[in-house]
């Protein structure tokens, strides 16, 4: 076989030794490198078998083993073999012919040796060697065979610079298509490579391009060699420009491979690596444990079938694959939460106000509240004959920071023997805080509900929303309404959080809100809320509550003994008035801390035994006092009154200042103030301005003067009409150059006309005015009713006086 292959790819004229071929030979037209055109030679006809292809051209100079099924074939071989071993290959024009006519093949075709031959099953291969090209003249017969008359066709040279250049440039781009990957039999690559005539060159060459049958046929029937070459290197370079494209697209797609092939390599040895170090299960040993678990799980159905199907998928999953991790986090969260856990706890409300009291000094009317909330509760239970009942409403506690909402709310959940969370929603404007991130985003996690849920390991806890009146809402989708499907108990029952994406139960839980103020709460959640206000406490109840609470509390979290420390009552009073400032006692509670560890650091390192809390001590361990004892020391002055405000932390003393300067009646108005407090502002000039006769005021000192009404204490917002009465005061004594009794406060609402109107918070106000040591405090006729709810200790020390209009309260104000 090598020596036949050998054979062919050798010029013909050196293939003396083949009777057959020699007769071509005899009119081959061999170049020479001095021969420029040759006369041409009388060209040669013969009859001979032909075997018509049906795809494909066989060039001369190239062999091949062709199978032939036809019968015409067959006996074409037959007929070759019994005459002169040759046959002419003759392509069809449409391949699926069976017995093609004249027309339906090639008039130009190849005259082929038939090297050998191997019969199989019906069918003939049949190994032919081409050896130059013919014309057909004419067919004789077409049966058994085809028999043709055919003539030689020479190859026509002009061998000149062009040409050798033209097959130099072929041998070099073939080399190169071969190098770029073109696929071509060995052997005839290195025939190729050896010296061959230059038709020889373009045929093997054109034998190995990827074309159809006619573009093939048109390089065969092109006999001069040139235009041949020029042909041949078309088709070449376009197929090394496919070679190239693929070749660029191979190696970006190798490039990728290699890179996810390094990624995996490497993360296959960090597997391996953490599974030496004992940091990493086995994956199959985490997928079994997984199902362990479901196995003794207590989920409910649906839940079940979400496990065991992402168990499932996770067991299908690449190790490598991220979303494994995903899923894995997954699963972990959701066999962490309770699904069917509950603390069993009988209400019993003798217990429930047991513990109220002895966690809580005062919030007496609070106390009163949750106590009716509980009997409901208690009630419906025992109707119902079951733990797990509807539940009345949903709290929501009003106060100051340090009032005692939150330990209030731990007090419920411990007398209905219930776990308790809180979570903070203070600053929340994303819904997907409450409701979680879609597992589609890289580190979604649950939302804050669930999370809690999660730490709870209980289905029914008292669970603390705090701060909701500090929720924000922004395009991220506004987290009060989900807050709102949280509380609704037709909702709740199946709550949806996208992380987690199977409704989990929330009915049996005892949703209690915590607000500052009821109003930046929106309307929509507030309706679904019962109100229970904190009021703030006065400075006596700091006391109580100081002496019987907080201080065994932070002297046990210090580590100190009683023994070890003392602090007498007028002390913890100092602390309380000098040191704090706050409706509640949260800061009372910190500096009582302080107290406490900076003694115990003393005791520690040895400087003292015992430490007894003196002024002189708490003044060294806190510093200088934070605020002056009462106003009782300060004097009355021009332009200066003592006013009462209402913020979200609690009541307020504020003192308005007013100041004349020459100019024509501007006014102007400094220190935060709400836009509420400047119209309030005008209202009172003008009242002052229209009553100034009335007043003892000169017209023209009004139009002569700029006005600047300031409230110190700038950093913290003010705003609401109640320093109306406050305002008029501050200006009417600056322009009657009158005193203002520094000791009475005043609030309330100003009309234009002068008429004092109702005011909110009268219970902070005055806390807050008998703790800076006011003794009178003035306040709308009005609000006369909601006295009531002033505690008794401030009554006893300070005079209440209702007024109706601004008249009375100059009357009472001004020296
Ligand atoms: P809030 O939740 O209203 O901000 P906290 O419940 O956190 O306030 O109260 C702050 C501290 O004050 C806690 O240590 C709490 O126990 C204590 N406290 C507040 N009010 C009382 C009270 N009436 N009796 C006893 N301790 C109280």
């Amino acid at each position: 076989m090598l020596n036949t292959m050998l054979d062919a790819l050798k010029p013909d004229d050196q293939k003396s030794q083949k009777p057959d071929v020699e007769v071509f030979n005899q009119t081959e037209n061999t170049p020479s490198s001095n021969t420029i055109e040759l006369p041409p030679p009388q060209p040669e006809q013969l009859t001979l078998p032909v075997v018509p292809i049906r795809e494909g051209v066989l060039f001369p100079s190239t062999e091949s083993v062709l199978t032939f099924g036809r019968v015409i074939s067959v006996e074409a071989i037959h007929e070759a073999k019994r005459t002169k071993n040759l046959v002419v290959l003759l392509s069809q024009k449409q391949p699926n012919l069976e017995t093609p006519t004249q027309h339906d093949m090639y008039g130009v075709g190849t005259l082929a040796i038939v090297e050998r031959t191997l019969s199989t099953e019906g069918q003939m291969n049949a190994l032919v060697r081409g050896i130059g090209r013919v014309k057909v003249l004419n067919i004789l017969s077409s049966h058994p065979q085809i028999m043709a008359k055919v003539e030689k066709l020479s190859d026509i040279y002009v061998n000149d610079d062009e040409m050798q250049a033209l097959s130099t440039h072929l041998q070099k781009e073939f080399k190169r298509a071969v190098q770029m990957g073109k696929p071509v039999e060995f052997l005839n690559f290195m025939k190729l490579m050896s010296d061959l005539n230059n038709g020889e060159l373009v045929d093997q060459i054109a034998s190995t391009l990827n074309l159809e049958t006619a573009e093939k046929q048109e390089i065969l029937e092109i006999l001069n060699v040139k235009e041949r070459l020029q042909l041949v290197i078309k088709h070449l370079s376009k197929e090394m420009k496919i070679l190239e494209i693929e070749k660029d697209v191979a190696s970006k797609t190798q490039q990728k491979f290699d890179k996810n092939m390094r990624e995996n390599v490497l993360r296959e040895r960090v597997r391996v690596i953490q599974k030496e170090l004992g940091d990493l299960d086995d994956e199959e040993e985490v997928i079994t444990e997984y199902e362990d678990k479901l196995r003794h799980a207590k989920f409910p159905l649906e839940v079940r079938k979400k496990v065991e199907k992402e168990i499932r998928r996770i067991r299908q999953m690449s190790v490598n694959n991220p979303e494994a991790g995903y899923l894995r986090t997954w699963l972990d969260i959701v066999f962490e939460l309770p699904w069917s856990k509950r603390t069993k706890g009988n209400i019993d409300l003798k217990k429930a106000a047991l513990i109220l009291n002895k966690n809580h000094y005062g919030l007496e009317e609070v106390k009163d509240r949750i106590l009716e909330y509980i009997s409901v509760m208690q009630l419906k239970q025992k109707n119902s004959g079951s733990a797990q009942i509807s539940l009345p409403t949903i709290l929501c506690f009003v106060g100051a920071p340090g009032v005692g909402k939150t330990s209030i709310g731990k007090s419920i959940a411990e007398s209905l023997g219930r776990k308790f969370i809180k979570v903070s929603l203070g600053g929340v404007r994303d819904e997907a805080e409450i409701r979680g991130h879609r597992r589609t985003y890289v580190g979604a996690m649950p939302g804050k509900i669930i999370s809690a849920m999660k730490q709870a390991k209980s289905m029914n806890p008292v669970f603390m929303l705090d701060e909701i009146d500090k929720l924000g809402s922004d395009f991220r989708g506004d987290p009060s309404s989900a807050l709102l499907e949280t509380l609704d108990p037709e909702q709740n029952k199946t709550f949806e959080d996208h992380y987690l994406d199977i409704p989990f139960d929330l009915s049996e839980v005892i949703f209690i809100t915590t607000a500052n103020t009821l109003d930046s709460i929106p309307p929509a959640l507030r309706d679904r809320l019962e109100i229970i206000r904190y009021s703030g406490y006065t400075e006596e109840e700091k006391f109580h509550i100081a002496h019987d609470h907080l201080l065994d509390k932070v002297r046990k979290g210090n580590g100190l003994k009683p023994t070890l420390i003392t602090l007498n009552d007028d002390q913890i009073k100092m602390i309380i008035s000098r040191y704090t400032r706050e409706a509640g006692v949260r800061n009372l509670e910190r500096e009582l801390n302080k107290v406490m560890r900076k003694a115990a650091r003393q005791i520690a390192e040895g400087n003292k035994k015992k430490v007894d809390v003196t002024p002189a001590v708490i003044k060294d361990y806190l510093g200088p006092e934070k605020f002056d004892p009462t106003l009782t020391e300060k004097k009355d002055e021009v332009g200066l009154t003592t006013g009462l405000a209402w913020t979200s932390v609690g009541g307020e003393v504020l003192f308005i200042e007013v100041a004349l300067t020459p100019g024509k009646g501007v006014i102007k108005l400094t220190g935060k103030l709400g836009d509420v407090m400047k119209e309030s502002a005008q209202a009172a000039l003008t009242y002052v301005h229209a009553n100034a006769k009335k007043l003892g005021i000169s017209e023209s000192k009004i139009s002569k003067s700029n006005i600047h009404i300031h409230i110190p204490e700038g950093a913290v917002p003010k705003d609401g009409p109640s320093a109306g009465v406050t305002m008029c005061t501050t200006i009417v004594s600056a322009f009657t150059n009158r005193t203002v009794k520094r000791q009475v406060a005043m609030t309330g609402e100003i009309t234009l006309r002068g008429r004092v109107m109702r005011i909110g918070g009268l219970k902070e106000k005055s806390i807050a005015a008998h703790q800076a040591g006011c003794t009178t405090i003035i306040i709308p006729k009005d609000n006369e009713r909601d006295l009531i709810e002033v505690p008794d200790s401030v009554k006893k020390d300070i005079t209440f006086i209702p007024v109706e209009h601004v008249d009375e309260v100059l009357k009472i104000a001004l020296n």
